[in-house]
């Protein structure tokens, strides 16, 4: 710890590791005077270990506002290398790194078996059997899985817990709160920020003036992941769903942040136009937990035709509102609507702050 860095004892101590990547850096300006959580910690690769934060990121800091004072002079760790010192430090880490997923598992199980709460971004756990995927307004029965986990290492107080996709969080919301209609299929295009590739418009001026119909992997997970959201713990483990089957195009658009998608949808029994407006307007299960990132409200439904924008939108509730819009009659499935999440906060950083709220409100920190 250098000297003159104060830690409030009063807070919990995490360390981010990944801290100078895109997401990284959202976790230190999200967490910049959070109440519960103080960043103590930062750690990345060998390329940036030993310098002070505000040196390994230098150029590269992506975010609106400066790096907050308390993080700048901190000494990046190496994440591998430093581990040991890294547990002595804190008492929950936020993953947001970005290497092979085998190394990832390796990474993130040792500090886990060195007694500190994992929280990732990285999709390398999302179907480990005992590790929960968390959108926490949606599946927070999942985290009782938790104590199996535990149990299945010998780990006495680290653990797991993983959040999805960013993709997903554009759709899985509005359709989680018409699960009472038996959704049947679900047809879904994104059209994703340039951020989500962990770039910018500058940094990747391919982009400029053009829209890739591709993106490696992210169909398979938005077709996949929200399966386990809406599974049901089973016999130690998380039983998939079975419906909705999901469909999906992934596209990456000239856009820095928010990723909107395109859906249609099917339902065993049919809703009113007014039933599915009034389940999204009054979903909001987190509502009596007064977490402080989450969003009132947690869906936000617009009646004008040409919303939710990314530009306008992707930054409601701080930017980890959903916003949906668009609700129309679909001729081959029953209804199609246009939803939006902020992909580095909602999809990323913010969504699992959230989640590590829920942890200590739940009492597993
Ligand atoms: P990124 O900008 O490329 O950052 C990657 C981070 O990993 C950097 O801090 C980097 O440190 C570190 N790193 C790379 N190799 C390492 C090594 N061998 N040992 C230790 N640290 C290493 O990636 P990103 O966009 O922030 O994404 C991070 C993770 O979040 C990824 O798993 C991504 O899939 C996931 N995610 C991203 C988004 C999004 O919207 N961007 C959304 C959801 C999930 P150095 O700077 O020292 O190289």
């Amino acid at each position: 710890m250098p000297k003159g860095v104060r830690i409030n004892m009063s807070k919990i101590p995490v360390g981010i590791l990944g801290a100078t990547g895109m997401v990284g850096q959202r976790f230190i300006a999200l967490l910049k005077d959070h109440p519960w959580f103080e960043v103590v910690c930062v750690a990345a690769s060998p390329r940036s270990a030993g310098k002070p934060y505000e040196q390994a990121v230098a150029e590269k800091w992506l975010m609106e506002e400066k790096i907050p004072d308390a993080v700048s002079k901190l000494i990046v760790l190496a994440v591998e290398e430093d581990a040991k010192k890294i547990a002595s430090q804190v008492k929950l880490v936020f993953s947001a790194l970005d290497l092979e997923k085998e190394q990832i598992r390796k990474i993130e199980n040792s500090f886990a078996s060195l007694g500190i709460p994992v929280v990732s971004n990285n999709s390398a756990h999302r179907f480990t059997e005992d590790v929960p995927m968390i959108i926490p307004e949606i599946n927070s029965e999942h985290l009782e899985i938790i104590e199996i986990q535990k149990r299945n290492h010998g780990w006495e107080k680290g653990f797991i817990v993983v959040k999805p996709n960013c993709s997903i969080q554009s759709f899985v919301p509005q359709v989680t709160a018409l699960m009472s209609f038996n959704p049947q299929k679900i047809e879904v295009t994104t059209f994703q920020a340039v951020s989500g590739a962990g770039k910018t418009l500058e940094s990747w001026p391919e982009m400029n003036d053009n829209v890739i119909p591709f993106i490696g992997g992210e169909e398979e997970k938005t077709e996949k992941e929200p399966l386990k959201i809406w599974g049901k713990l089973k016999d130690r483990t998380i039983e998939l769903a079975k419906k909705p089957t999901i469909s999906a195009t992934c596209i990456r658009v000239p856009v820095s942040n928010g990723h909107l998608a395109s859906v249609a949808v099917s339902f065993a029994n049919k809703p009113t136009r007014e039933q599915i407006l009034g389940a999204w307007k009054n979903f909001n299960p987190l509502r009596k937990l007064n977490l402080p990132s989450a969003p009132s409200p947690f869906i936000t439904v617009f009646d004008e035709e040409n919303r939710p924008q990314t530009g306008l939108d992707r930054n409601l509730g701080n930017g980890m509102g959903i916003s949906v819009g668009r609700l129309r009659d679909d001729i081959i499935l029953d209804y199609k609507f246009v939803g939006l999440s902020h992909n580095t906060i909602r999809g990323a950083a913010g969504g699992a702050i959230l989640t590590a709220e829920l942890l200590k409100m739940k009492g597993y920190l």
